[in-house]
């Protein structure tokens, strides 16, 4: 039993030393992400449940290294909050989204509100708001095409804080959104003060909806809860007719899912418009 304890601990270390090193090279290859043109945005529709029109669209960074090939947003993120980069990759995605809304606006593409994801570490830093409205300027985008989505854990990390970002925004005519909703612990007292607009229901809620009795009653408790704060929701991770079914009778304002469509590259996302808006 003593040399198999020895064995599984030598493996243990190992297997963290692989993965240390990993994530040593990622951080390393970030820095030049920018600069060798490694990044790229999809844009995945929102639609409204009601009418199923296109509302909006949610930005997601995408990462591809000429050795390490794709790597998840959900790994490098997190790196590039460690190593510092994500203010810079931050700013990146706020500027090409904004100017890609912007090109779509002036191609003549039905008005869509593009949502983008902020780091706790981009919504922390003081400059954020008067970043935002200077690219806003710069690319001459109206503020209220942007949709600011923080997650439910970022906004609670300190309330009092996120309470003054949210006001400065919103008084820049930002929309907030708060992503992952019911994983993040909000205190209900604390949904009040935030001047957001909306909630978007994380998915693991969404994935067992049809089956899961208690998954059920959190997400009609949600969808309640909201509209009595005067909140719109947004259900993340739709993939099937009978999770959409179930959402739409609850009252749920907005669907994002593989039901309608992955995360799409420019080209594919007007085809995709093009396609909804011409019957
Ligand atoms: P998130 O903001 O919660 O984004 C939703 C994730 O669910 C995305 O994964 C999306 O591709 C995926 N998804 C969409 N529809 C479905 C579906 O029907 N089923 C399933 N199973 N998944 C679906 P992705 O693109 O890999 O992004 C992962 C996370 O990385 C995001 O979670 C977000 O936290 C982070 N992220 C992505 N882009 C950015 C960014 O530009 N900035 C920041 N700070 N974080 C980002
Ligand atoms: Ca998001
Ligand atoms: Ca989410
Ligand atoms: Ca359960």
């Amino acid at each position: 039993a003593k040399i198999e304890g020895r064995n599984s601990y030598r493996f243990f270390t190992e297997e963290m030393q692989q993965q240390s090193m990993r994530t040593l090279e990622l951080s390393n290859a970030l820095h030049h992400a920018i600069q060798n043109n490694e990044l790229h945005l999809v844009y995945q529709p929102q639609i409204s449940a009601n009418s199923s029109t296109i509302i909006g669209a949610e930005a997601l960074l995408r990462w591809n290294h000429p050795i390490f090939g794709n790597v998840s947003p959900s790994e490098f993120i997190a790196i590039a909050e460690d190593n510092g980069l994500i203010l810079q990759i931050g700013e990146w995605v706020l500027r090409n989204a904004i100017a890609q809304t912007k090109l779509w606006i002036d191609k003549g593409l039905p008005p869509i509100i593009m949502a983008i994801n902020l780091s706790a570490v981009q919504f922390r830093d003081t400059a954020l708001p008067e970043l935002i409205a200077s690219i806003l300027q710069e690319i001459q985008l109206p503020p209220e095409y942007l949709e600011i989505e923080l997650t439910e854990r970022a906004a609670m990390h300190d309330p009092e804080k996120a309470i003054v970002t949210m006001n400065k925004l919103h008084n820049q005519g930002i929309r907030m959104s708060i992503d992952d909703f019911g994983t993040g612990y909000s205190s209900l007292s604390y949904l009040k003060k935030f001047n957001i607009y909306k909630l978007k229901i994380d998915q693991s809620f969404i994935r067992d909806i049809n089956t899961d009795a208690e998954d059920k009653a959190i997400v009609g408790a949600i969808i309640d809860m909201a509209k009595g704060l005067d909140l719109l929701t947004i259900a993340e991770g739709v993939e099937t007719v009978s999770q959409l079914k179930f959402l739409k009778n609850q009252g749920c304002d907005e669907i994002q899912g593989y039901l309608f469509s992955k995360p799409l590259i420019p080209s594919e996302f007007e085809s995709f418009v093009a396609e909804r808006f011409n019957g």
